[in-house]
């Protein structure tokens, strides 16, 4: 068993380090032995695939990661880390740590760079105050990876995989869908983490799809008809697009008619056909 799931073990190279946690870089560290294992398991990863992680830490999950992958590019903002990465992960040679911004990082150019000839996946205990930019700048960029699975808190678990139409969904939830099948696999109590933060968290698993599950005509118009929707989520579809949009609501009208949507319908009734009939509308409306 590896020195990583011993936590004093962990904790002594944090020490020695002078490293203390940043809570405005999102760092509440693993120290639960069977949660990485399980990620690492689950992720969708083999000898024959690369994994890009965000946010190493102090190498709990990379570790992991190492031992059932080809190869690990970790990515970790915060330089104080660095050093302990080199000490906690010496023992594997098939892991490349980048001091980097996730946020800014050129992924699709990491990819070409170090994975030319292995399926990619993304395997990440996510740094919560960047999970739903990261989330989407992952799937907006259509990168050439087979699944992204990530520890996020336990509400946005919720609301990333809710389906559209029912009621826990949100913009994310539609956006998620649109780009892949995601899958809720696991929770994880806020005990397992060091600090424990106050919510539980769980382990989720969007498998990128082939192709969009609809059809809409402007798929920039389509993102900007949900997010508009979703703007004023206690209000009527027919308001939060007029406020969203900037449009006259006889024009809402006209286009929510137009696409057999009832006027006091709400965005989170709304199905992804449904999105993309609106989004089809205001199209031919124009
Ligand atoms: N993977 C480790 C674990 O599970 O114990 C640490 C996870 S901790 C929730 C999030 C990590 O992301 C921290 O190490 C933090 O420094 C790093 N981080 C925060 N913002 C980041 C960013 N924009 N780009 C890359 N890493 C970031």
């Amino acid at each position: 068993m590896s020195k990583l799931t011993d936590i004093n073990y962990v904790k002594g190279i944090l020490q020695k380090n002078g490293f203390t946690f940043s809570k405005a870089l999102g760092q509440n560290f693993l120290i639960n032995p069977t949660v990485c294992p399980r990620m690492a398991e689950m992720c969708g990863a083999d000898e024959h695939t690369g994994v890009i992680e965000i946010g190493p830490g102090a190498g709990v999950l990379t570790n992991e990661l190492a031992s059932v992958s080809g190869k690990v590019v970790a990515v970790e903002l915060d330089k104080r880390l660095i050093p302990v990465l080199q000490e906690t992960l010496a023992e594997h040679s098939n892991v490349t740590v980048i001091n980097d911004d996730a946020m800014k990082l050129d992924f699709h150019k990491l990819i070409r760079e170090e994975f030319p000839d292995k399926e990619v996946v993304i395997c990440a205990n996510l740094p919560y105050y960047i999970t739903s930019p990261i989330l989407m700048r992952l799937l907006e960029e259509r990168l050439p990876v087979k699944a992204i699975t990530v520890m996020v808190q336990k509400e946005a678990a919720d609301r990333i995989c809710a389906a559209p139409g029912t009621r826990a969904s949100g913009a994310i939830s539609a956006a998620v869908h649109y780009y892949c099948d995601p899958e809720q696999l696991f929770r994880v109590s806020a005990g397992s983490f060091l600090p424990a933060p106050k919510v539980d968290s769980a382990v989720i698993r969007l498998n990128i799809r082939k192709e969009p599950p609809i059809k809409a005509a402007d798929e920039k118009a389509f993102f900007k008809i949900v997010r508009a929707s979703f703007l004023q989520r206690r209000k009527t579809l027919s308001n939060s697009l007029s406020a969203g949009l900037s449009m006259p609501k006889s024009a809402v009208i006209e286009m929510l008619n137009a696409a057999k949507i009832p006027l006091n319908a709400r965005a989170e009734e709304m199905t992804m056909q449904q999105f993309a009939d609106i989004t089809n509308a205001s199209l031919a409306l124009r």
